[in-house]
């Protein structure tokens, strides 16, 4: 994968990489597209990267079809599907590790600790064995998009991060290999999710500054779903990732639950100019 690379660059072709875990939905799919269309050569790697999953995570489980995935690329226009082994990617014995600070501390590596490094290592990886121009990320990872865009600047990587807007189910889930986990029951409830979210903007549009108040009204209408139950909601500056206690500026609201043994995580963004 290397070796082809640098001769694509050599060749000066502008190549773009879309890393995904497979188990490709339309939000994979929303990136891909953007790529093939801004790029030479897509490059998508497929790979379940076991160092961003705790011990207890669902590394084993986690959703695989890699007969499908490689026929739903192939119809979307990729140039190349790169899906190294463990072995390959992690060579025995494995020493060497990235880690992003302040960004990483809050949210998702609360529930996770060292999930962001594995995410960091292993994109780094990628970036060196395909040496792409432009990088695409679904802003449903928002604090993992920030978190690569800071190790592209921190490291002079030189790569474009692209990111994009979250690709829903009709209901407003957000999609995600892990859905595949709900029953149906709790893909009902999974809606709560962004229910909560829609809550949560529709009383800031309304005026109420108090990100307390809003992350308690978001508490109460999960906690109706018997299969819920939440990991964190938070309410934060979206470029810090720090608490805010009165929502203003550029807002993100992020939130993880769990739907039965199932942890997903949504979020909106409010731009500055949503405040009246
Ligand atoms: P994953 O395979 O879950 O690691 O995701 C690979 C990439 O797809 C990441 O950049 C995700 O943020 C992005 N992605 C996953 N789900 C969605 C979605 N529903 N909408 C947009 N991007 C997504």
């Amino acid at each position: 994968m290397q070796e082809y690379s640098r001769c694509l660059r050599r060749q000066g072709k502008r190549i773009g990489l879309v890393p995904t875990m497979g188990y490709l939905h339309e939000g994979h799919l929303s990136l891909v597209r953007r790529s093939v269309r801004e790029n030479d050569k897509t490059v998508v790697s497929v790979f379940v990267n076991p160092m961003q999953f705790g011990p207890r995570e669902d590394f084993k489980k986690y959703p695989r079809a890699f007969k499908r995935d490689e026929e739903m690329l192939r119809r979307s226009g990729v140039d190349v599907l790169f899906y190294p082994s463990s072995k390959a990617v992690y060579p025995e014995p494995y020493y060497t590790t990235v880690n992003v600070e302040y960004l990483t501390e809050p949210l998702c590596d609360r529930s996770r600790p060292g999930h962001f490094r594995g995410v960091t290592t292993v994109v780094a990886k990628l970036f060196n064995i395909t040496t792409p121009d432009s990088a695409y990320f679904g802003r449903k990872d928002a604090q993992q998009a920030a978190v690569i865009k800071k190790m592209a600047v921190d490291l002079n990587m030189g790569i474009k991060i692209v990111t994009m807007p979250i690709v829903r189910e009709k209901g407003g889930l957000a999609m995600s290999s892990r859905n595949a986990y709900l029953s149906e029951e709790e893909r009902r409830d999974a809606a709560v999710l962004y229910e909560a979210l829609a809550l949560a903007k529709g009383m800031i549009k309304k005026g109420r500054r108090s990100s307390g108040e809003i992350k308690d009204a978001m508490r109460g209408l999960i906690r109706k779903k018997k299969t819920a139950k939440i990991d964190y909601i938070e309410i934060v500056n979206e470029d810090t990732f720090k608490n805010i206690s009165r929502p203003t500026g550029k807002v993100l609201i992020a939130l993880a639950v769990y739907i039965g043994r199932t942890r997903l995580i949504d979020n909106i963004r409010l731009k500055a100019g949503y405040y009246q």
